[in-house]
């Protein structure tokens, strides 16, 4: 690329003395009481780049392509739900009637935003089949927090101050012991059988009277169904335990299992997965929690309620766990989810959960025959290969991942789950064409059989991306982040 804007930043590309903007006049220039007192001004004007408007465009212009988004290209990374955001969900969360508003505003004059935060929460429960849900908490992992204290709250509250352990499977995602662990729980791993589902031999005898509960993901982090999910709940519930539901990834059962019907008590979503917030680079997220009847009480401060003539306030309540969050969490993802459900529509959600299923199916059975299945059979809205079937070419999924890039796609999520060694995890969502799916196919089969015939071209992929490859340990041990830093670097 002979762009001269290409790959520079735009402290290169300042030229003393130029300038992009013109301000009128200070009409108050000699008002004494606008200046700012001496010892608070800087003794030399910062150093802030000096280019025209054109540069300024041209340069984000630029660097905005370099980047991969679900707006530009397919996005199938397992385990996060990478769905399309709706334009109109920005459009609502930008909205000047909710920005302008202030967390510290007198409470009725906010009436509108707590009016979305109880609809989302209302229909958040009829989705899921719980009582009641808290929007506070800001991610899925601060949503396991929560849940984790409500049960906990819950044994409490009933004197059952021994219930310390938690049950959690082989294959949960990563944050499940994390939370537990900060929650102060013990964790107790239960192990899966081949099919990659709870072991429920193994299951038996960990339950006695210290268990505080069970959590779960269905379908499980391989993208299978608990299919013994009733027997597992009724074994948990017998021993007095709670079950917790990780529903960060709700989507495959969107509109057509409800988590409160099969045996939860307690579950978190993400609604920056299932309900379209976009969160490559980390956020802003929520994770709302539910519960069932009866559990409402613990849930934190405070709540959103509707009184008798239709209005709405804020309640804070002494059986709560207390405070989790400042406010009442990430307002603007709520907007985005709320307005998801809405343009959806009742009848339209109820296909998210069986689109995404059979986006999957398609693509893991048109690939099994070049890219290694461990788990065969049906699975939900994801499914994980093993690397690719011939395994003498010596080209790993990280370089499957990264020639994907040549071609145009995002890589899927790579060497997780930790069940396989060349885990390769496939997730394409409901939103996807059977055109966009049969061209990552091609493109798929394409690079199975350059593995064959030129493995050492894979092994040195990306060959067209604005970087090549990366080192991935310095990049996250020593980032670079300021320009100062990169001019230390060069010295
Ligand atoms: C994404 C995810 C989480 C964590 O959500 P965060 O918002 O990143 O904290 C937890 N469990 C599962 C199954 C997930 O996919």
């Amino acid at each position: 690329m002979n762009n001269v804007y290409y790959g520079k930043l735009i402290f290169e590309l300042s030229k003393e003395g130029r300038c992009g903007y013109s301000l009128p006049e200070n009409e108050c220039a000699d008002y004494k009481m606008q200046a700012l007192p001496a010892n608070l001004m800087r003794a030399e004007a910062p150093a802030l780049p000096e280019v025209d408007e054109l540069t300024v465009v041209r340069h984000y212009t630029n660097m905005s392509n370099n980047n991969f988004g679900v707006d530009t290209g397919f996005y199938p990374l397992g385990s996060c739900t990478m769905k399309y955001n709706p334009k109109i969900n920005e459009d609502m969360a930008a909205h000047p009637d909710f920005t302008g508003l202030h967390p510290l505003q007198p409470m009725g004059t906010v009436d509108g935003a707590l009016e979305v935060y109880y609809n989302l929460q209302m229909s958040l429960a009829e989705l899921a089949g719980m009582s009641e849900f808290t929007l506070n908490p800001f991610a899925g992992a601060h949503g396991e927090l929560t849940g984790l204290m409500i049960i906990r709250s819950y044994h409490m509250s009933r004197g059952d101050e021994k219930r310390t352990k938690i049950i959690v499977p082989d294959s949960a995602h990563g944050t499940n012991p994390a939370s537990a662990a900060v929650c102060g729980l013990n964790v107790v791993v239960v192990k899966s059988r081949p099919d990659g589902t709870v072991d429920v031999e193994d299951l038996k005898p960990l339950l006695d009277d210290t268990i505080a509960g069970m959590m779960m993901t269905n379908p499980n982090t391989l993208g299978i169904f608990e299919h013994n999910i009733a027997e597992i709940a009724k074994l948990v519930h017998e021993a007095g335990g709670l079950m917790y539901y990780d529903g960060a990834n709700l989507n495959p059962m969107l509109g057509k299992v409800r988590p409160g019907d099969i045996g939860f008590d307690v579950m978190h979503i993400n609604l920056h997965k299932t309900f379209s917030t976009p969160h490559g680079g980390g956020g802003p997220g929520s994770g709302p929690v539910g519960v069932r009847a009866g559990l409402e009480q613990f849930l934190p401060n405070p709540r959103v309620m509707k009184d008798d003539m239709d209005h709405f306030y804020v309640e804070n309540n002494d059986k709560s766990l207390g405070f989790i969050s400042g406010f009442l969490g990430n307002f603007a993802v709520m907007m985005r989810a709320y307005t998801y459900i809405l343009t959806l529509g009742y009848n339209n959600i109820k296909n998210v959960g069986p689109l995404a299923t059979l986006n999957a199916n398609y693509i893991k059975e048109s690939l099994k025959d070049c890219y290694e299945l461990p788990i065969g059979g049906v699975c939900k809205h994801e499914f994980v290969f093993d690397g690719l079937k011939d395994k003498s070419t010596g080209v790993t999924t990280l370089d499957v991942a990264k020639r994907l890039l040549d071609y145009g796609f995002h890589s899927p999520t790579i060497y997780f789950p930790l069940l396989f060694h060349e885990a390769l995890m496939i997730e394409p969502t409901e939103n996807e064409s059977k055109e966009t799916l049969d061209g990552f196919i091609e493109v798929m089969k394409t690079i199975a059989r350059e593995a064959k015939e030129d493995p050492e071209m894979v092994k040195s992929a990306p060959h067209n991306t604005p970087v090549r490859r990366l080192d991935d340990t310095q990049a996250a041990l020593h980032p670079i982040v300021t320009y100062r830093e990169l001019q230390a670097e060069a010295l």
